[in-house]
């Protein structure tokens, strides 16, 4: 293998292969990276499920045993399982007739109870040494990655219709990392003790839980990001309310389920499926409340904010609020950019899973001069773009999450068609019969403010506005002031001196930045997950600091010699 260095982009080369592409001379200069560390842990491994393949075989025999039932989901509150009135379903969203989970949401006394549990727990599991937790935390990564990696997979497809790949990149490999690397890096960052500058005195930090409860608020997009949010504060000795979504319950009971059997113990970890408000307005009035790890959409963090707020009085100590919220992401392209690096990267960005990523990329915006060859790009691989059921391996995407997502996004579709400013130039069709299908929606506007290329829509809906080449300049500050939002954005370019100054003026419109590559595809310990402004408190799942946000430091102090003194020498004639 040699790298071949032609028109300022460097092929690899293979012997006997032809070559491929890997990236323009200016990467890697352009963020200069002051001590690259070692890392010694290697992501997941993300498996192929090729026809044959010892994995595809495993997930269909699971898919067909999953989808023929209807698995009992109680809440689980310490020891006990529970079954209250209130009973729900949980369904296929690409054949909403299907049902594959019945589950129960609490009531507001049995959230209470919950609460009351986790706080007894809590100060039993953070008598547990760290040492032990985290070998807990290295167990339950490896039955995700082998004993239940398919039940992850298969309750992710059929329950949040996700394919295969997008399934296998959340619920198997991003939960694993979540899993392993947060143990990892709270093993590294435990290393640092305070100074103790002589030997009379030794200053060292001690990470306790927090003193009550932690709510963990999940959204139904990322089954991984379910585990994370409950699972990280228990790591670092909190105990937990969580409250998964109910249209990805199936997938994150089975995460509960791995939990429990690798050995983390009742009361550590609820299980509390609730109707939102319900369980916002229960866990904001009791005094035990420590924290509240959300991720969702804006308004649901907004209002638990405010209700913290308005409830400050009652509380025991000051909640910490950690929110990753919604994104309206941005793929801006420079007329120096790679016209098959833009096209195939935005296709996958809008458009796998049905652009419900916080990342996928909503707007876009290109000059004039590209405009002819990228939009026959798009339009010709959208042509390509198949949706149906899941469990069909040749589709690109399933079905949207259900029936609310399916009339929100049909509604911005149905805008465009009849604002005189917006041409939908590919797709726009939509049908709800069986599941909830939306076809991959390409609409080119006039108005780069239309709320198309404003709010967060979360469907596959791409936006494009297309900008004189002499009004860059402009078009980066519309990028920068056209929303509240700075989740992650992505510019493409081959200019390397523009591609320099981009970086700055658009430093606070993402908390993830991309150059020459799509706005989704974080990867855990890779680019670290979080935005800014209104995407959320950035507090960067997936990275080094993350796990330390649920810990309370204790700093202690120990003085070895008697202290003789009261008083000041220079008080002294
Ligand atoms: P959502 O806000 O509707 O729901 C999120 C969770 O909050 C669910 O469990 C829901 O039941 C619960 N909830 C709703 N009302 C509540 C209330 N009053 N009190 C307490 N809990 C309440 O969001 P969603 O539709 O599940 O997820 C999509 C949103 O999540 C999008 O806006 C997306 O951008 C965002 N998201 C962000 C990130 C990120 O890392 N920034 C990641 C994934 C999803």
């Amino acid at each position: 293998m040699t790298f071949v260095c032609k028109n300022r982009t460097f092929y690899i080369t293979y012997s006997g292969l032809s070559s491929r592409r890997v990236g323009t001379r200016f990467l890697g200069s352009i963020v200069p990276i002051p001590n690259p560390t070692e890392f010694p842990l290697e992501n997941e491994p993300i498996l192929s499920y090729k026809k044959g393949s010892p994995e595809r075989k495993e997930l269909e025999k699971v898919l067909d045993k999953m989808a023929s039932e209807c698995e009992e989901v109680p809440l689980v509150i310490g020891n006990e399982e529970i079954k209250s009135n209130l009973c729900k379903y949980q369904v296929m969203p690409h054949n909403h007739k299907e049902k594959i989970a019945k589950y129960y949401w609490a009531t507001p006394d049995l959230v209470k109870k919950a609460i009351n549990v986790a706080v007894k727990a809590q100060r039993e599991w953070e008598k547990q040494p760290i040492e032990k937790r985290l070998e807990m935390w290295l167990r339950i990564a490896d039955l995700m990655a082998t004993k239940y990696r398919q039940q992850l997979n298969a309750a992710t497809m059929l329950g949040q219709s996700k394919t295969v790949i997008q399934a296998e990149i959340d619920s198997a490999a991003e939960l694993i990392d979540f899993f392993k690397m947060h143990a990892y890096f709270v093993k590294e960052g435990l290393k640092y003790q305070p100074i103790s500058p002589d030997q009379q005195t030794r200053n060292s930090i001690r990470y306790r839980g927090m003193d009550g409860f932690v709510a963990a608020v999940s959204p139904f997009n990322f089954t991984a990001i379910g585990g994370n949010l409950s699972y990280t504060p228990a790591l670092m000795g909190n105990a937990v309310l969580w409250k998964p979504s109910d249209t990805a319950l199936l997938s994150n009971w089975w995460i509960f389920k791995i939990c429990r059997e690798a050995g983390v113990p009742p009361g550590i970890v609820n299980f509390v499926p609730c109707e939102g408000p319900v369980f916002g307005d229960t866990i904001t009035t009791s005094p035990y409340l420590a924290g509240i790890n959300f991720t969702g959409s804006v308004p649901t963090f907004n209002r638990l904010w405010a209700q913290v707020g308005q409830n400050l009085a009652k509380y025991r100590n000051y909640p910490k609020l950690v929110g990753e919220c919604g994104g309206k992401n941005y793929h801006l392209v420079h007329s120096s950019a790679d016209v098959e690096s833009v096209v195939n990267a935005t296709i996958k960005s809008a458009f796998e899973f049905n652009g419900q990523k916080c990342s996928a990329c909503s707007r876009m915006y290109v000059p004039e001069s590209l405009w002819a060859k990228v939009k026959d790009g798009l339009l010709a691989l959208r042509q390509k773009l198949t949706i149906g059921d899941v469990r069909d391996f040749t589709v690109y995407t399933g079905a949207v999450i259900d029936a609310v997502a399916f009339k929100r996004i049909s509604g911005y579709i149905e805008y465009a068609k009849k604002s005189p400013k917006m041409e939908i130039i590919g797709g726009g069709g939509y049908d709800d019969s069986c599941g909830y299908f939306i076809e991959p929606t390409i609409v080119q506007t006039k108005d780069p403010k239309e709320k198309l290329m404003t709010e967060e829509i979360f469907g596959p809906v791409l936006t494009i506005y297309v900008y004189k080449d002499s009004d860059l300049d402009e078009t980066v500050k519309l990028v920068d002031t056209s929303t509240p939002y700075a989740l992650t954005g992505a510019i493409f370019a081959q200019d390397e001196k523009w591609a320099r100054k981009a970086l700055e003026d658009l430093k606070y419109t993402a908390g993830n930045f991309y150059i020459n590559d799509k706005s989704t595809g974080s990867v855990v310990g890779q680019q670290p997950f979080g935005g800014s402004r209104m995407s959320g408190t950035n507090d960067k799942a997936g990275g080094p600091q993350y796990a330390f946000r649920w810990a309370s430091p204790q700093a202690i102090k120990e003085t070895f010699v008697p202290l003789q003194e009261y008083d000041y020498p220079y008080m002294r004639s």
